[in-house]
């Protein structure tokens, strides 16, 4: 089995002004020319995509969007296409953020259709499930990300599935500080793999990259990437300054 390059993905959300997602992407750009041993992601708002796009054109960073809407064009007042998204050279769209889920009330098939017309658009789609406190702590972990990452992957054929990222999130480490523990995660990434397995076979499982996100640290990456189930990080806060944004590349390993 081939190995699987860790990913190291930065959703900015709603922050940063444009002079510091191009300060901030002109950085990290500058330290990561050339594919290494890691993958760098990184999700800005939608107005800042160009900006992006021009301060990584040299570099091997992958960058999308943190929402599409999965129609071509039309009177869909404040979405944005993923025609247009790759029409500035973005290759990713991240679906299904609890942000979206909770407070924006995104369904699990509105997410099912972004990832199949985010795969049809020949982007890749970092598809997010999570499970919130109270359903950890009334013990529907398991089936509620196995719901998610069920319903997610409807519209798709198993042939589409190398153009899909997981990331565990459960809901309650999201912006929190409460990082899931290794073994936490590790058994959520565990029984998502074993999922996989059983519905696409062996191979589509073990070469599927499954993030975790939840309030990822430099002091926590390598903890979490030690796991064997455990593909990389999908951060948010500390994605936003250069310097904890790069150690957490640098601790999972990345020499260019
Ligand atoms: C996220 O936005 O996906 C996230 C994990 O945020 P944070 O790292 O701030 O918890």
């Amino acid at each position: 089995m081939a190995a699987r390059i860790p990913i190291i993905a930065g959703n900015w959300k709603m922050n940063l002004s444009p002079d510091q997602a191009r300060e901030l992407s002109a950085g990290l750009a500058r330290e990561h020319t050339r594919p290494g041993t890691v993958e760098v992601f990184i999700f800005p708002p939608a107005p800042y995509l160009s900006i992006v796009a021009e301060s990584t054109r040299a570099s091997a960073i992958r960058f999308g969007a943190q929402n599409i809407y999965p129609e071509p064009k039309g009177a869909f007042t404040g979405e944005t296409s993923l025609s247009m998204v790759s029409g500035l050279g973005g290759q990713l769209a991240l679906v299904g953020h609890s942000e979206r889920r909770h407070q924006f009330g995104e369904t699990d098939s509105q997410a099912a259709r972004k990832v199949a017309a985010t795969v049809q658009a020949e982007l890749t789609a970092v598809l997010c499930v999570g499970e919130t406190l109270e359903q950890r702590e009334a013990g529907q972990t398991e089936s509620i990300v196995t719901d998610q990452i069920e319903s997610g992957l409807r519209e798709i054929g198993a042939h589409h599935l190398d153009q899909v990222v997981l990331a565990y999130e459960p809901v309650w480490a999201i912006g929190t500080g409460k990082t899931a523990t290794p073994d936490q995660a590790q058994a959520v990434h565990h029984l998502s793999r074993a999922l996989l397995r059983k519905q696409y076979g062996e191979a589509a499982a073990s070469s599927m990259r499954i993030l975790y996100g939840g309030s990822v640290t430099p002091d926590t990456i390598s903890g979490l990437l030690a796991r064997p189930d455990i593909d990389g990080a999908l951060v948010g806060g500390a994605s936003l300054t250069l310097d904890s944004f790069a150690s957490i590349i640098q601790n999972s390993g990345f020499h260019s």
